[in-house]
């Protein structure tokens, strides 16, 4: 355990190693013995998840492929992105921070998408799906997947083919590269598409840890309507946990997806 500095937090340091389809995943973290807010975890749980999407990428530009993905190409970001509740806190953080030109150009644009997704008659299934008190399973959501993807709305958070919160953009937008043609990428639902395997979905682990941490479901929220749902959660977002349980927990999380899709 390590006391840098009297203003600063006081973190216990570990490494962790994880054995994953990919390769073996090591990273060194510190953790917060204080109480600290769920968003915390991200960093830990983005750096074994880039980590080990480095490794399976390395697996197979070794195996004489290529990763087709360019900055400035962003056919997928019309697709519908789950993201869990300490994602959602975290993009309502850094939405926050911006500058109130930037911060009133995205709340148009989510307003925006908003507005054409009631056109659309599909407003209130994602409403629904973000305050469900029912677990949904995969099936269930397919059919909403398709026709948020059939309208081919760009990501309210892209902004000349460019994702504007990059840094904090969430774990399933982290996760999707693919090794076919970019030009495949025009209908995502091809089977020509030859998407990146991914070792762990992030976004469940995290789901996972805050139904276990609220005793609730594991709820993954519409991106463009994550930020409104975190506003509306304020009471959850202040609570704080004890960081080492929050790393326990949320390792634990990761744990039992990899020994879960071993099994399968
Ligand atoms: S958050 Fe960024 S990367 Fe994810 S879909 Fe939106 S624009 Fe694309």
């Amino acid at each position: 355990m390590s006391t840098p500095a009297s203003h600063q937090p006081v973190v216990e340091h570990f490494e962790i190693s994880l054995q994953t389809p990919s390769g073996e995943v090591t990273t060194a973290v510190a953790v917060p013995t204080s109480f600290v807010p769920v968003a915390s975890i991200l960093p830990l749980l983005r750096g074994l998840d880039e980590e080990s999407q480095r490794l399976e990428q390395q697996r197979l530009v070794e195996g004489g492929q290529a990763i087709s993905c360019r900055k400035g190409c962003a056919a997928c970001c019309r697709m519908l992105v789950p993201v869990s509740a300490p994602e959602a806190f975290a993009l309502a953080e850094a939405f926050e921070r911006l500058d109130l030109p930037e911060r009133t150009r995205l709340q148009a644009r989510l307003d925006l998408a908003a507005q054409r997704l009631a056109q659309a008659g599909l407003l209130k299934q994602l409403s629904s799906l973000a305050d469900s008190q029912e677990p949904l399973n995969d099936e269930a959501i397919e059919p909403l997947n398709r026709s948020y993807y059939a309208l081919r709305m760009p990501c309210p958070f892209l902004k000349n083919e460019a994702c504007s919160i990059y840094e904090h953009r969430p774990a399933a937008c982290r996760e999707l590269a693919v090794t076919s043609p970019a030009t495949a990428c025009q209908d995502m639902t091809s089977p020509q598409v030859a998407s990146v395997p991914v070792a762990v979905r992030m976004s469940t682990a995290l789901s996972l840890l805050w139904a276990e941490l609220t005793g609730t479901i594991p709820r993954l929220i519409p991106l463009p309507l994550a930020i409104d749902w975190a506003k509306r959660h304020e009471a959850e977002r202040a609570r704080r946990w004890a960081g080492t349980e929050l790393f326990e927990k949320a390792l634990d999380k990761v744990w039992r997806y990899l020994s879960q899709e071993k099994v399968r």
